[in-house]
């Protein structure tokens, strides 16, 4: 028989292993993630995929890359490159499947923030090139969470992925997760991370970037205040800031994105079952 304490520690071990519990039946699709077992003789610190190095996590006794898959990729045979711990090459193959996005079409009333005055160009090309060195940032970290709580409590007012059209006009894919909330309510980090970014943008608006390492990184737009500067350490539930509506919006909410090896995926692969789908 067990005794109480046995069982307490029993409960607690289940549960923080169903905390971590990544999605593993996740189909590959562009946008999405794909997930491998790897074995166990391989040098985690040599796996690339497109060339860029990989997240790996442990569940249980093995090993996983997670690997992010930008919404450009076309569906087909994929691999993921890499040496054994004796320096043997290995190649593991997967497969991304297609998926098709739902179409959006978005009224904006300040036009100039769908057609950029030539003097909004030389600014948007700065911030571009700042918030893409951000999200393509990697560091080592040991253990990378990859079970997120949600920054904000609200419902799903625009899902990542969406086909977009601004004033009739085609314009890239929602690369976030759109969260409606009040004007002032606190974005809590999802996980344990540094901040790496922080600025006032021409269409993302107040936007901070946390690095939660192995090229996970989040960020967050449209914000009316940030708490935060590049350096802060945050946990998990750390305030970064409030909802707002700063930059190209119809409305207060929280844009919300999350890239892994350079692609931006959907965030809500990272929070649990229940916190994942739209209200
Ligand atoms: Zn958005």
């Amino acid at each position: 028989m067990y005794t109480s304490r046995q069982i307490v520690l029993l409960m607690l071990l289940i549960l923080t292993s169903a905390v971590h519990a990544l999605p593993l039946d996740s189909t590959p699709v562009p946008g999405g993630i794909a997930i491998i077992r790897l074995p166990a003789d391989i040098d985690t610190r040599t796996l690339r995929y497109n060339g860029r190095k990989i997240l790996v996590t442990q569940q249980e006794a093995d090993n996983f890359a997670v690997i992010g898959l930008s919404l450009g990729t076309k569906p087909g045979r994929y691999h993921l490159q890499g040496k054994t711990v004796h320096g043997k090459p290995l190649s593991i193959a997967f497969n991304v499947e297609s998926k098709q996005y739902e179409e959006q079409r978005i009224t904006i009333k300040d036009k100039r923030k769908v057609n950029p005055e030539k003097r909004d160009l030389e600014r948007i090309g700065r911030e571009k090139k700042q918030i893409d060195t951000a999200l393509e940032h990697w560091s080592e970290r040991d253990s990378v969470a990859v079970d997120f709580r949600k920054p904000v409590e609200g419902p799903t007012s625009s899902p990542f992925g969406l086909r977009r059209f601004f004033n009739d006009q085609p314009r890239n894919p929602h690369s976030g997760l759109d969260i409606a909330a009040a004007e002032g309510t606190p974005i809590h980090a999802p996980a344990p991370g540094t901040v790496i970014e922080t600025g006032d943008f021409f269409f993302n608006g107040n936007t901070v970037l946390i690095d939660h390492g192995q090229g996970l990184v989040t960020m967050y737009c449209h914000m009316s205040a940030i708490d935060v500067t590049p350096g802060t350490v945050v946990a998990t539930g750390d305030v970064i800031g409030e909802v707002g509506m700063t930059g190209r919006v119809t409305g207060p909410h929280l844009h919300w994105g999350v890239s892994l090896n350079d692609a931006r995926i959907d965030p809500t692969l990272f929070l649990p079952a229940d916190q994942a789908t739209a209200e």
